[in-house]
This record gives structure tokens, sequence and C-alpha cells, in this order.
């Protein structure tokens, strides 16, 4: 019989809403090894992530769909460096996600996220995503409580329609500790080469954790589901984010099992004059 996938370790059932205080964002559990051993492991199955987006995009018939959610200074831009560092360009996109603009409010919160699904045979990466309407949109009151609570059922559909078009779905929380945030920020200030990145208003959303924790868990509880699951990944040691990232995806990937199309008609064993 096949083994529980790597991945299995992150990923929350349906259904079951995370106690996110019982998950240690510095954990090392189930690491290949220390740093270096897992980082060798996640070199490792980066090379299985180009071979199978690759596959991915020649086959062009189906798509992956990574949504990356995290607090502030979470490591969203991190991990996508990590993880893809060497992965082919062409058949991979990141669309960021910032405060909607007027034209984007002036439509329901799926209309942009929507536009930049992924087509047929590409890999998109969410960095944010149409969650921030049940995060960021309840913890601000940007709108009533009705309208973000009918949003759970309004995702759930939504990412249905991805699945049953071919997309599959696989999301990530990068969990980290409040003391880790306090560093990360702190770094922003101190060092010269992070202070583009720092923005004064992460200091009165920090003021908001424990808001955000509660709206990250339920969120998660909501949306959940076998065809578009979350995974809450420990997110301090950036060795073991990475590796875990990494793992999730190839873990997805294998699953979707992508083949390279078969050769034209009349290609096989040619020489070419
Ligand atoms: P980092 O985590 O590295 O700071 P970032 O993703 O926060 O990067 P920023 O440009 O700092 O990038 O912030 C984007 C902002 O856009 C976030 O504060 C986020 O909450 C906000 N945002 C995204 N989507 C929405 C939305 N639908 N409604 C309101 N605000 C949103
Ligand atoms: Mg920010």
């Amino acid at each position: 019989m096949a083994s529980d996938p790597v991945s299995d370790r992150w990923r929350i059932a349906s259904g079951v809403t995370p106690d996110l205080a019982s998950i240690d964002p510095s954990t090392k559990d189930g690491a290949p090894g220390g740093k270096s051993e897992t980082k060798a492991t996640t070199d490792a199955l980066r090379e299985r992530l180009i071979e199978l987006q690759a596959r991915l995009y020649a086959e062009g018939k189906r798509s992956l769909l990574l949504v990356l959610q995290a607090m502030d200074a979470g490591g969203k831009d991190g991990t996508i460096r990590a993880v893809f560092a060497g992965v082919n360009p062409q058949g991979v996109r990141v669309a960021s996600f910032k405060a909607p603009t007027d034209l984007e409010l002036a439509h329901d919160f799926l209309w942009r996220i929507h536009a930049q699904a992924p087509a047929d045979g590409e890999l998109t990466v969410f960095n944010r995503s149409h969650y921030e309407d049940v995060l960021v949109a309840r913890v601000h009151h940007l709108v009533p409580e009705d309208v973000w609570r009918s949003r759970y059922g309004q995702i759930r559909h939504f990412e249905q329609l991805l699945h049953d078009s071919g997309t599959t779905v696989v999301k990530v929380m990068l969990h980290i500790s409040k003391d880790e945030q306090r560093e990360r920020l702190q770094e922003r200030v101190d060092d010269p080469g992070k202070r583009w990145k720092f923005n004064p208003g992460d200091l009165a959303e920090r003021e908001h954790w424990d808001a955000y924790q509660q709206a990250y868990a339920d969120a998660i509880g909501h949306t959940s589901r076998e065809h578009a699951p979350w995974y809450v990944v420990p997110g301090d040691r950036n060795w073991y984010r990475n590796w875990a990232v990494l793992q999730i995806l190839v873990d997805a990937l294998g699953r979707m099992d992508p083949q390279y199309p078969p050769a034209a008609e009349g290609a096989e064993g040619i020489t070419v004059a």
C-alpha cells in the first residue's frame, strides 16, 4: 500500500478549525534531519518540482494554484524565491494582491481573483488572495459581518469551480510566532536592503495579532476541503518552511502525474536532414 504523503503532516482535514496556538511555529518535527540535511532534501525536491512543472506545461491541460497567506513578514516573498529558484519561468506566474483599487472595489470580491486564476498548463502562485476578504476585511470591519461570513461559502464554490475546471488548488498558511514577526519587522528597520519593505502600518496591524489568528483559524476551518486543502506550515525557520512548501507542491503535482504529450504523427524515428 502507498504510504501517506509527507505533506499530510501539515494538512488541515476538511471541516476542522485548527488551533493555531497549539502548532509550534519553530518546530523541526518530521524534518529529514537538521538544517543541512533538510536543505539537501529541499534541493532534491526542487529538482523534482522542475521536472513535474515541465510536464504540466507540456501537457497543457491542467493547472496548479498555490495560495500563499501569512501575517506581515510571514515569509511569503522568501518562500517564493526559495521554492521556485531555477524553475522555468515559462509557465510559472506570481499574482500579488494588494488593497483593492476603486475599480476592483466596484466589483464582487472574486472578480480580480478569478482573472488571475491559472490557465491550462500553468502553475500560479497567489501572494495573498481572496482570503484577505475574510481576514483584513473582518479584522478592520471593512464590510458588515453578514457579508464576510457569506464569503466562506462563496469561496468554497469558487474553489470547487476551479477544481472542476482542471485546477488543483493547494493553500498554505505560513505560521510564524509573534516574536518572530517582531524580529523580522525590526530587521526591516535596521537592514538597508530590507528597509523598502518596512511599512509603518505593519506596527498597527501587529496590534491586531489575536484577531488575525482567530480570522485565519475560522477561514481555514470553513474552507479546507478535500479538493482544496489548507496546509499550516510552521514558518519561523526558513529552511523547514522551504522544505515543507516544496514537499506540498511535489506531492500535489505527483498526484496529478502530468505527462508529456505523445510525439506528433509520423515523428517517430525520423532523421532530421
Ligand atoms: P509583506 O508580508 O512582505 O509585508 P505584503 O503582502 O504585506 O508583503 P504589502 O504591499 O506590504 O505586501 O501589503 C499588501 C496589503 O494589501 C496588505 O496589508 C493586505 O492586507 C492588503 N490587502 C490585500 N488584499 C486586500 C483586500 N481584499 N482588502 C483589503 N486589503 C487588502
Ligand atoms: Mg506588508
